[in-house]
């Protein structure tokens, strides 16, 4: 049984040292493919890096909600980059991209401003994009419905457990990707979200090195570990885990196109 793991930042510097060797372990321990998503230039470059090293190891690239700069002339700058680097050959999507007012709620012009960017590179490209999305809903919503939507099936990344959100996301033929907050016994709504998506739909991810799974609350997360995320989600589904791998693993593939 092999997973597909479709958000993993063995780009992120908790992983720094050990990540070469952690990606050429992934085959023996289940994890049959996964995509490395860029966060801002350098780790997009990393990405790539990591990428290029290893077959079953693919990446996207793209500037993060907090990591944009502070004035459209110098985004513009930061997407102008982000181009270049789409042509190497194991870019397979624009992400992460998206809105965080988590963090901070100061720029919020300016990360619509990158956003709808960075859509409009993927439109052109012809590549889906990785949606990042946090305590954003209604703007998320108007841009997506209202402004510029993705050409290409995308991914919400992290599935927030927002029911108008992941609604608007199907209808918009997007993937749902599910993260280790699934597991969490106090994640509202998230069996109810889980049931919404249609099984053509699911995919699966760690986030690692953030959001472990339970049981691993408080650890550095990894690709391994994406199937107790499996696990949880086949079984509200009511898939055999066999069956469900197998299935994420197409989805994964042909949102991807790999
Ligand atoms: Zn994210
Ligand atoms: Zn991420």
């Amino acid at each position: 049984m092999e997973f597909f793991d479709t958000h993993t930042h063995y780009n992120d510097e908790k992983f720094k040292q050990e990540a070469e060797k952690m990606l050429n372990e992934l085959k023996q321990n289940g994890i049959g493919g996964i995509v490395i998503p860029g966060f801002n230039i350098e780790s997009s470059e990393r990405a790539i890096e990591l990428a290029n090293k290893n077959a079953s190891v693919y990446c996207s690239v793209g500037i993060h909600p907090s990591d944009i700069e502070n004035s459209t002339e110098k985004i513009d700058e930061q997407i102008c980059k982000i181009r270049d680097l789409i042509k190497n050959e194991k870019v397979v999507a624009i992400g992460e991209i998206g809105l965080d007012y988590h963090w901070t709620q100061d720029n919020k012009e300016l990360q619509k401003y990158a956003f709808k960017k960075q859509i409009e590179l993927a439109n052109e490209q012809k590549l889906p994009i990785i949606i990042h999305t946090r305590d954003c809903v209604q703007d998320m919503i108007d841009i997506l419905s209202k402004e510029i939507s993705p050409m290409e099936p995308s991914i919400l990344h992290c599935c927030p457990f927002n029911r108008e959100l992941v609604k608007e996301g199907l209808k918009l033929n997007f993937y749902i990707s599910f993260a280790g907050p699934v597991t969490y016994k106090n994640a509202k709504n998230a069996e109810e979200i889980v049931k919404m998506v249609p099984e053509e739909k699911i995919l699966i991810e760690t986030d690692s090195p953030y959001l472990p799974p339970e049981p691993f609350r408080g650890q550095r997360n990894d690709s391994t570990k994406v199937k107790y995320i499996a696990q949880k989600v086949a079984e509200i589904k009511n898939i055999p885990l066999e069956e469900f791998a197998k299935l994420t693993f197409e989805n994964a593939k042909k949102v991807f196109k790999i």
